[in-house]
This record gives structure tokens, sequence and C-alpha cells, in this order.
């Protein structure tokens, strides 16, 4: 890699472990979640979400996705239970989507690709900070929404219409009072397992919690994801599409599902 990590062929997955070897390491991510491999574990809680939309903070272009970033300097906005211990608190969220309908999402199910995928990110309190914790074995607890095509889902519009000022590389604007509750789907149920961060560095500290019913949105509002750029101001203009990473082998790891 002569240049920084992306989603392009010379710069894209395929050519991470270059830089960061652990992309070949025991627990990375996404994985296929295959249902009927996956145990049921009546041990496992039920996800409990508590966010204050005051928390929420700013709206950034990072020229690979796009993230909601929240202030975290109290027990505001945290996930509790499910599968972790501890209180969590919410640090950011962002998408990852497809140049098309028919792909976009990390994870797959029965190799399904969604054409898109929220990460709600949280941190371990246990830790001093998110930077401390996003390389303990236990410091992330990452909570996966796949998105599907069909009615509007009003509760993104806020999101996309902040796109216009966002839309190159490198841009922020204050995002004010969101409440990413709302872009939760109404049954919690989820897959529960052992991985990674799905960029560079590829940290293996991430508890991964997927939930098994998908968000709405029409193919419209799909579109305009696919407005925002990778590249900078000045540069020359680079869609933000594909910006996922295929699944990763499983290498024995257990899937746990929270509902037969
Ligand atoms: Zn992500």
């Amino acid at each position: 890699m002569s240049h920084a990590w992306g989603y392009a062929a010379t710069n894209g997955p395929e050519k991470w472990a270059d830089h960061f070897p652990i992309a070949n390491g025991p627990r990375q991510s996404p994985i296929d979640i295959v249902p009927a491999e996956a145990s049921y574990d009546a041990g496992l809680k039920p996800l409990n979400l508590k966010y204050d939309p005051s928390t929420c903070l700013d709206i950034l272009n990072n020229g690979h996705s796009f993230q909601v970033t929240f202030v975290d300097d109290t027990d505001s906005s945290t996930l509790t239970d499910g599968p972790i211990s501890g209180i969590y608190r919410l640090k950011q969220f962002h998408f990852h989507w497809g140049g098309s309908d028919d792909r976009g999402s990390e994870h797959t199910v029965a190799g399904t690709k969604y054409p898109a995928e929220l990460h709600l990110v949280h941190w371990n309190t246990k830790y001093a900070s998110f930077g401390e914790a996003a390389s303990q074995p236990d410091g992330l607890a990452v909570v996966g929404v796949f998105l599907k095509i069909g009615e509007k889902n009003i509760n993104l519009q806020k999101l996309l219409d902040a796109f216009d000022v966002i839309k190159s590389k490198g841009k922020q604007t204050t995002f004010a009072n969101f409440d990413p509750f709302t872009l939760l789907p109404g049954c919690l149920d989820y897959w529960t397992y052992l991985g990674s961060l799905t960029t560079p560095p590829l940290l293996e500290s991430v508890t991964w919690i997927v939930c098994k019913e998908p968000i709405s949105i029409t193919p419209e509002q799909m579109a305009k994801f696919r407005t925002l750029l990778f590249s900078a101001e000045g540069e020359s203009e680079c869609c933000m599409v594909d910006n996922y990473r295929p699944p990763q082998p499983l290498k024995g790891r257990a899937v746990r599902a929270s509902f037969q």
C-alpha cells in the first residue's frame, strides 16, 4: 500500500493485511451468519439500550463513511446486558453500503447481502477511554443493523438531509438532539460472536451484536448515501460506495442467538 487504506483495488480489503497483519487473525469481522448453525443461548439477556439525544454532537465525513459522534464523558448513552457485562458507552454510529442495492452490508445472513448496515459503536467503561478500550479483547460492543429495501424510513431523513454539507472527506457539522434508538428495529433479537473492527487497524476487540430484524429504506434514500464522496474538496470526485469488508473466515468461533 503506497497510500492510505480504502476500498479501491489498490488499497482495499485484499491489501489491508500488508500493513495490518491481524487482518488474517483468529477473530476477524465481518462474518457470514448461518442461522442454522447459530446456537440458541437462553442465558443471553435482552439488549438494554439507553440513549440520551442531548449527547449527540456532530456528523462527519471521514473519507471511509459518515459518522455521528456522541459525547461520552458520562454514562448518558449506554448499552448494558445482552451478551456483555458492565457498562458500555456509545461513541459513534456509521454505515457501510453498496454501489447498488444488491450489496453493501458487511455481515451476511446465509450468504444474503443487504444494501447497507448500521454500526453503533460502544466502549467498555472498565477502561479509561475509547482509545484504550479499542485494543482490549472485551473493549468494544458494536450493534449491527441491516437495512433492506422497503418503506420510506423517516428516522433516517435527518441524516440524509445533512449529506449536502458533509459531501466531501473531512467535512463536519453539528448534529444535535438525534436519538439513535429511532434507528433500531422493533424486535431486538440478535446473534452475537467475538470479532474485530472491520476497518484498519482491525483490532480484535469487538463483541458483535447483530440484529436479526432489518430496518427499511427506499431505493431513493439509498441513492442519497451514494452522493457522498470518498474524496476531499478539490480532488477528483470519487463516490462513496462499496465501503464494506467482505465476510472473513469463522475459524471455529461460536455464533449464539438470543432467540429460537
Ligand atoms: Zn462499521
